[in-house]
């Protein structure tokens, strides 16, 4: 079979079965770009409403660029990895310089700006503008590989170029943004990771050599990482008067310069704890442990285990804000890490 012949197929199923999804009801650069960032690592569901409140308080790339970083990393809160927003921004301004306020029609151009890759700059390219140029994401690696019946290791870069040449092959000249979305909605819907793939419902299956020859289910193929490494943590929500010490971390690294509550690596007991909030300027009154909670990052894993310190007085470290409930929830922006404290702060401040 030759591969344009799933175009037709593929592009009527999806006039008639794309989601509805907030960055379809008003395509532009600027959403599609958004949305393509996003999309990241994060789920389309997770996605949705993050999309509407970001587009909503920053509705263009000029209000993008001028935003300031706390309430850019407060509407990012809970998306993780945070890089994106920043580099969002970043682009967003380089934008604003050196292509008049508008993202440039131009591949080669959009893979200039930071945080900008070959995919999200065929997304857009594709997408936004209509260039016929390849945007390969998971998704649409896994499509292919059903598809041709390839057992090759979609974690080299050298079978994901040859994914896009397939792909760039195939993209209708007339139409490739609604292309570039209909392999990526076939992978999100239908032909779906983990072995399970809806055959029955594809357009795609008198085509799909890895229907036919009955090993669909096993591809793509892909070499395990790495495992992360697992890092024991202790977080202290340090109280007073209702209020809850956070800080600001380095500027590089890991949820660099997000806020945090003070953690220390090791688990430690409320005894051991004691010098730590020593050395931050604080006395405690009395320590308790709150519960255990994990987070997993791309290449670590926290283990962390919750200690609640109430302190005799705010003490005089600069470092440390002592926020409430409403600056917790509208102002400062913490990582999705510390969701389990935060909630325990949330919800028993009246008692603390
Ligand atoms: Fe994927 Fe099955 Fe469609 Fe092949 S027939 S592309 S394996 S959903």
């Amino acid at each position: 079979m030759s591969l344009t012949e799933i175009v037709k197929p593929l592009l009527s199923w999806y006039r008639t079965n794309a989601r509805d999804l907030p960055w379809r009801q008003e395509v532009s650069p600027y959403h599609v770009w958004v949305s393509e960032i996003m999309l990241q690592q994060t789920r389309v569901e997770a996605v949705k409403g993050y999309f509407s409140r970001f587009t909503e308080v920053l509705p263009d790339l000029a209000s993008l660029a001028a935003c300031s970083e706390q309430q850019l990393l407060k509407l990012w809160e809970g998306l993780g990895y945070y890089n994106r927003v920043r580099n969002l921004q970043k682009a967003a301004q380089v934008v604003m310089e050196r292509h008049a306020g508008s993202l440039p029609a131009s591949y080669e151009a959009l893979l200039e700006l930071p945080g900008i890759g070959p995919y999200t700059a065929g997304a857009i390219a594709s997408i936004a503008f209509g260039i016929p140029v390849p945007a390969v994401d998971g998704n649409v690696l896994r499509v292919m590989a059903r598809l041709t019946a390839d057992a090759s290791d979609i974690a080299e870069q050298r079978v994901k170029r040859l994914a896009e040449d397939k792909v760039r092959e195939m993209i209708p000249q007339d139409n490739a943004g609604m292309f570039t979305q209909a392999l990526m909605e076939l992978g999100a819907v239908v032909c779906l990771p983990n072995g399970a793939p809806l055959c029955e419902q594809c357009p795609l299956s008198v085509f799909c050599e890895g229907r036919k020859q009955g090993i669909a289910q096993e591809l793509p193929v892909k070499s395990a990482k790495k495992p992360r490494r697992i890092e024991d943590r202790t977080v202290l929500l340090l109280v007073h008067d209702r209020r809850v010490a956070i800080r600001r971390r380095d500027g590089k690294g890991l949820l660099a310069g997000l806020w945090e509550f003070p953690t220390v690596l090791g688990e430690l007991t409320g005894t051991q704890a004691i010098p730590t909030v020593r050395e931050l300027g604080l006395e405690p009154l009395r320590i308790q442990a709150i519960g255990r909670s994990k987070h997993i990052f791309t290449h670590i894993e926290w283990q962390m285990s919750g200690l609640l310190a109430t302190v005799e007085q705010m003490g005089s470290d600069d470092a440390l804000v002592w926020a409430d409930v409403q600056q917790l929830r509208e102002e400062y922006p913490l990582p999705s890490a510390f969701r389990a404290y935060l909630g325990y702060f949330f919800e028993k401040t009246p008692f603390i």
